[in-house]
């Protein structure tokens, strides 16, 4: 999930977006700078900006480009992790693989033999956690990430733009 940062806002202007919140002191400026302050980049307002050592002016983006990073930024969010299809085969396979008994996985994992039990016969779908322990375990695969694309602009538009969906965008 992403986190929202309160003191930091995007808005349409003009036919530009601008970053229009200092992220020290939250005021808003139309001119902000990109900044090292203590080891950390941010946006701040010119007063806020004697703290560090500013680095470049912050970029505004036109709506092109805009769109383009919500966009982006859609794709990354859609991802949803599933369990493969075949989950109970392969783990029964893999746990017969290393020649271990359910109770001795169940074992080894810290897991109630029933769990592997259930889950080794479809009755049961592990947790994303669980999973990701019987993979480990395993070394096997069976979380599939998917992608889903939806109409991504039309949900964005009226939400805004926060600090984290740029830092998020710019890595
Ligand atoms: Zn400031």
């Amino acid at each position: 999930m992403r986190t929202r940062s309160h003191s930091t806002a995007f808005c349409l202007q003009k036919g530009w977006v601008i970053k229009i919140n200092c992220d020290l002191c939250g005021k808003i400026d139309e001119r902000l700078n990109r900044a090292l302050i203590e080891g950390v980049e941010l946006n701040v307002c010119s007063a806020c900006s004697k703290f560090g050592k500013v680095l470049a002016p912050v970029k505004r983006y036109t709506p092109k480009e805009y769109h383009k990073m919500v966009q982006k930024m859609e794709e990354k969010e859609e991802k949803v992790d599933l369990l493969a299809e075949g989950y109970a085969d392969i783990i029964k396979k893999g746990r017969e693989s290393m020649g271990l008994t359910q109770k001795d996985f169940a074992n080894k994992i810290n897991e109630k033999e029933s769990t592997i039990h259930k889950i080794e016969i479809g009755a049961l779908e592990p947790s994303l956690h669980l999973a990701k322990k019987l993979e480990k375990a395993l070394g096997v695969k069976i979380i599939e990430e998917y992608e889903e694309r939806h109409e991504a602009l039309n949900r964005k538009k009226e939400e805004g733009f926060t600090l984290g969906d740029f830092i998020r965008i710019k890595k």
